[in-house]
């Protein structure tokens, strides 16, 4: 007789995620990968190479320093996104203008193959397909990942979108 299979079992999914900081990014940055490590539900498996961003969005800013961590988790996607807003709101008290520049950015990226699209969360990343800042750190994770709206691999994305300016830092996070 087969086997019955376990009811409620909840399969591993592997998510990526992206983290960006601006205000002390060489203390904040390795400080969210740390939170995010230990965070409920998730293993951190991997993560990117650091690179530095020239500012974007408010050209009055410091660069941003960004990565991408690839991790294992059993949490449901909003889950994740929860627990990516803790990690946030554990680095951002000393915020000193709303909506100003960022101790900590993390960004669900992408959950498994899900395709998502909900009040809170938008899954594969709304944006991740236009960012340098995303695309280079995620090729070195997977670059012949499949974006699962677009069909198209991360490395070909990469190929479409402006990399000038992103460089390579000696800082490595986890
Ligand atoms: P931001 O601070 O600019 O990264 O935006 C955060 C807001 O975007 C939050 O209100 C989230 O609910 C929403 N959001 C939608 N999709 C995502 C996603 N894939 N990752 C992170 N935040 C998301």
């Amino acid at each position: 007789m087969a086997p019955i299979p376990a009811v409620n079992a909840i399969a591993n999914v592997i998510a990526y995620i992206g983290l960006g900081s601006n205000i002390s990014a060489e203390v904040n940055l390795p400080a969210a990968a740390a939170l995010l490590a230990h965070a409920p539900g998730i293993v951190l498996q991997r993560v990117s190479p650091v690179y530095r961003t020239p500012p974007w969005g408010y050209a009055d800013q410091d660069a941003f320093l960004n990565a991408v961590a690839a991790v294992e988790t059993t949490l449901p996607p909003l889950g994740v996104l929860d627990a990516l807003q803790a990690v946030e709101l554990r680095l951002d008290r000393q915020r000193a203008v709303q909506n100003g520049p960022r101790t900590a950015d993390l960004d669900l990226l992408l959950y498994g193959a899900a395709l998502i699209e909900s009040e809170r969360l938008i899954v594969p990343h709304p944006r991740m397909h236009q960012r340098g800042f995303v695309l280079v750190p995620l090729c070195d994770l997977a670059p012949r990942l499949m974006h699962p709206r677009l069909k198209r691999t991360m490395a070909e994305l990469m190929g479409s979108v402006d990399v000038g300016g992103i460089q390579r830092e000696a800082l490595t996070l986890a």
